[in-house]
């Protein structure tokens, strides 16, 4: 399926121009036109799915493995350290562009600083009271 009025859509099919790293019958691979770090690739599937709560199960089943090999592809020839498969969801999450995409950024010793989290504080009852909320609407 595709979404008409979606650019990454029109990217992933080759309608509008990108860097492209890598592509297949299912995914584009291209690179972020505002990169936290040099290198910094967005894995696209060619199919329209809003966010990974969409995403169809055999797309989803290859992009992991996309990612390890674009991510080891990185550090062999970028030279980076390691690197970070980020994968955003919903506004609140970060995310601005509504078509699944996994972000591959290369981390480098010296890089630049790219925010994570400042770890909070839970009690084990908190813990506790949390996990049973959460395993309520998994069933
Ligand atoms: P997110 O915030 O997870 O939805 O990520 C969207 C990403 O897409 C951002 O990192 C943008 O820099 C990137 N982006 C938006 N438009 C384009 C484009 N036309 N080509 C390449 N990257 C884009
Ligand atoms: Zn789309």
């Amino acid at each position: 399926m595709r979404d008409d009025n979606c650019i990454f859509c029109k990217i992933a099919n080759g309608e509008i121009p990108s860097t492209t790293i890598y592509e297949d019958d299912d995914f584009r691979v291209i690179l972020d036109l505002g990169p936290a770090s040099r290198g910094h690739a967005l894995i696209l599937p060619k199919e329209h799915f809003a966010d990974v709560c969409a995403l169809d199960e055999r797309i989803a089943a290859k992009v992991l493995p996309l990612g390890a090999r674009i991510g080891s592809a990185m550090k062999r020839t970028l030279g980076c350290a390691g690197f970070n498969l980020v994968q955003n969801n919903g506004e609140a999450a970060g995310q601005t562009v509504f078509h699944f995409h996994m972000h591959v950024i290369p981390r480098y010793e010296n890089g630049p600083v790219i925010a994570g989290w400042t770890p909070g504080k839970a009690s084990q009852e908190e813990l506790a009271e949390t996990a049973e909320e959460i395993k309520k609407g998994m069933q």
